[in-house]
């Protein structure tokens, strides 16, 4: 049995009807860029969320870098960012100016260790960005305390949660605003690039717009240094379709999940913890073991395709050469060389789940 890591075919099989119709109306429509497309599925996302405002940009690492140049975060400013993400979170906090301050995260979780952020903290620090990796739900109460306390802003990173809960409520719906990607690997995946921001206030919500449209809200009326980030027309068009779907695809995922928690072995191998607040929507199956490359081997060997995410944490990539030492942060380098991304999805099937999970008994 041939196992790829992702299926990108039988997305558009099972919603040809749907998608059809939806590039049919919008090359009806004569409208390509900011049309109805656009403006309804930013009501319909935002909606599905839990919050008030959605606004459609380019794609995520566009969203967070918008929402940190709308609340005037740049040079002299630090951002505390998990040491163990993907390196969009920082790069959104290079591109404002800012300085990333990694966080080490939980060990069993991966998400953010509350624990640790306040030692983080300085006079310079403007906000907290949360990411809910691999589908799980940071702990976003003890972040909001101690962002209340401090007086910092919470920008969430839903690039891999679209549709997970924390205590009942939807991630995008806990911080002050939150970056969303609609990368077609994501739980919500475009037919090409997207992303949104989302968030209950609504001057900000206004900025994110005028930002991300040249500054303009009135056409050829310039207010802001503003740039071109909009979520596409098309694209829009088509999420509309996949959101329809979206909890029956995650009730999918998490039953693959549940294969792989029940026959998994525990013995050498680190298997996902679910804490008891988090309704998880399973992006990854992420487990770890201490030779990893070698059981990847074996499993290539298998016809198994898995993936490392992510094989080089972000502080000591290339494009952050020099400004992190090697040594400070264990924990995000200990996960880099143990973790393993099994093979999941809304199209995997119950018996290819079992597969994977026999060649690593
Ligand atoms: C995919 C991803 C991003 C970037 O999303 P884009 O839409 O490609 O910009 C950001 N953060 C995390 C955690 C991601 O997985």
């Amino acid at each position: 049995m041939k196992i790829p890591f992702n299926d990108f075919a039988s997305p558009y099989q099972e919603l040809k009807v749907e998608l059809d119709g939806a590039y049919t109306r919008f090359m009806q429509s004569g409208r390509y860029v900011l049309g109805q497309e656009v403006e309804a599925f930013e009501q319909e996302y935002a909606a599905y969320c839990g919050t008030k405002y959605c606004v459609g940009v380019a794609n995520c690492l566009d969203a967070m870098h918008l929402v940190l140049r709308a609340w005037d975060i740049g040079p002299g400013d630090e951002v505390v960012v998990p040491s163990n993400t993907y390196i969009a979170t920082w790069l959104a906090i290079s591109h404002a100016g800012a300085t990333p301050v990694p966080v080490e995260p939980d060990a069993r979780t991966y998400n953010l260790d509350p624990h640790r952020i306040e030692a983080a903290i300085t006079s310079r620090t403007k906000a907290i960005m949360p990411v809910h990796l691999y589908g799980q739900p940071a702990d976003m109460d003890p972040v909001m305390e101690i962002a209340n306390k401090h007086g910092l802003k919470v920008l969430e990173d839903v690039a891999q949660a679209q549709g997970a809960a924390y205590k009942g409520c939807r991630t995008g719906s806990l911080g002050h605003a939150a970056g969303h990607s609609f990368y077609p690997t994501k739980n919500l995946g475009a037919f090409g690039d997207g992303g949104a921001v989302t968030t209950n206030d609504a001057g900000l919500a206004d900025r994110v717009r005028l930002l991300r449209n040249y500054g303009s809200k009135q056409r050829y009326y310039n207010e802001v240094i503003g740039y071109n980030s909009r979520l596409d027309e098309l694209q829009a068009a088509f999420l509309r379709v996949k959101l329809r779907h979206l909890d029956e695809w995650n009730e999918r995922r998490a039953k693959i999940a549940a294969i792989y928690l029940a026959q998994l072995p525990t013995a050498g191998c680190q298997l996902p913890t679910v804490p008891a607040w988090a309704q998880p929507v399973w992006h990854l199956f992420v487990i770890r073991h201490p030779q990893r490359d070698a059981l990847q081997q074996k499993l290539a060997a298998a016809e198994i395709d898995t993936l490392i995410h992510y094989p080089v944490p972000p502080h000591l990539a290339g494009a952050y050469a020099g400004r992190y030492a090697a040594d400070t942060l264990p924990l995000a380098e200990h996960l880099a060389a143990t973790v393993l991304s099994l093979p999941l999805g809304p199209h995997f099937s119950e018996a290819q789940a079992a597969y994977v999970s026999d060649q690593l008994c």
